[in-house]
């Protein structure tokens, strides 16, 4: 259930955005965008529902406020079975965000083959259901909304496809796109739409939240994740802990690659390149992003990091088809042992 009233005090940080864009709102189209793991797609279906709201009725036409929750329109877009209602998503984002039902069965009611591996594009076929829908008279005669997320998984000939419709929609047709990554968009698109950034939340909040959602360690994996509260929440989900993330800085300058040997290569790889930018700050004398000052040795010297760094970043390139994952990591963390080394001259 992704009810409206649960998802505000779910993700408190959304509850003032939410008033602002509905405030704001001038264009039948909104782009939401900003960085991943933040609650894009959390405020594009607080706006679709509050726009659908049945309760907004008797109150004043002109400045909507947020869905009611419990109103029939409110009970049907809770339920995921709310007519003037369509969401794009890629396939393979449909279970992670508890919208999996309608990828199980396929249009005749039979369940799908589940052979191939779902899909990370939104394609045409969706666009071309979604146009369907567009086309249809409103059935509970309030508004009719499409939610698109993330928007740069529109493959090209999809998004061709949506832009006549995003210029000219009908009456009571209204768009939400969210995205982390516009400049991935066609420029066609962003012009079509109303942005609506949003940003990093405010740390309390965030950290409040992660606590409620019982992530241990909560403020070291919110600096682990950048200030991203649903990164920190993933990452704790997927198994890595406050003590684990303190402890790499002095692992790694020990050269020991076992350290991250359980995590998935790209995330290992990400996580080093977190640390490389961190002894790069610190050797600059600025406050490390990732890791808490006190786990961090204190490299003078940025020179021989910026050679870790790179090969780091050719690393993260091939990291979804390695040769030799094991091998790979021996080599970074080595890597990274000498540029600490080499960046940390010691005094004759
Ligand atoms: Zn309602």
């Amino acid at each position: 259930m992704v009810g409206e009233a649960k998802l505000v005090q779910a993700l408190p940080w959304l509850a003032e955005p939410l008033s602002q864009a509905l405030a704001t709102a001038r264009s039948h189209a909104l782009l939401v965008q900003g960085p991943a793991g933040v609650g894009q797609f959390d405020l594009a279906l607080l706006l679709a529902q509050a726009w659908l709201c049945e309760a907004q009725l008797l109150s004043d036409q002109h400045r909507p406020g947020p869905a009611c929750g419990h109103c029939a329109s409110c009970l049907l877009f809770q339920s995921h079975t709310h007519p003037d209602f369509q969401l794009l998503l890629p396939d393979a984002l449909r279970e992670s965000l508890g919208w999996a039902q309608e990828a199980e069965t396929g249009r005749d009611g039979e369940p799908k083959a589940s052979k191939t591996k779902p899909s990370r594009e939104i394609k045409i076929d969706a666009v071309r259901a979604m146009l369907n829908f567009t086309q249809v008279t409103s059935a509970r005669g309030r508004a009719k909304v499409v939610v698109v997320y993330p928007a740069e998984a529109l493959n090209n000939v999809a998004a061709n496809a949506l832009l006549k419709t995003l210029e000219e929609p009908g009456g009571l047709l209204r768009f939400v796109l969210a995205s982390n990554s516009p400049e991935g968009l066609l420029p066609t698109i962003r012009s079509r739409c109303q942005p609506l950034p949003l940003g990093l939340p405010a740390r309390q909040p965030s950290l409040q939240w992660l606590s409620e959602q019982g992530v241990e360690g909560a403020e070291v994996l919110l600096m682990a994740a950048g200030g991203r509260p649903q990164e920190a929440r993933d990452w704790f989900e997927a198994g890595l802990r406050a003590s684990a993330w303190q402890a790499l800085p002095q692992r790694m300058a020990r050269g020991e690659a076992a350290a991250l040997a359980d995590w998935p290569l790209p995330r290992a790889i990400d996580a080093l390149q977190r640390l490389c930018h961190d002894l790069l700050r610190r050797s600059h004398g600025a406050a490390p992003t990732y890791f808490a000052a006190e786990s961090l040795p204190t490299p003078s010297l940025a020179a021989p990091l910026h050679g870790w760094d790179a090969a780091l970043r050719r690393a993260a390139r091939h990291a979804e088809h390695p040769l030799n994952a094991g091998l790979l990591m021996e080599s970074l963390f080595a890597q990274g042992r000498q540029a600490l080394l080499d960046a940390t001259p010691r005094r004759a």
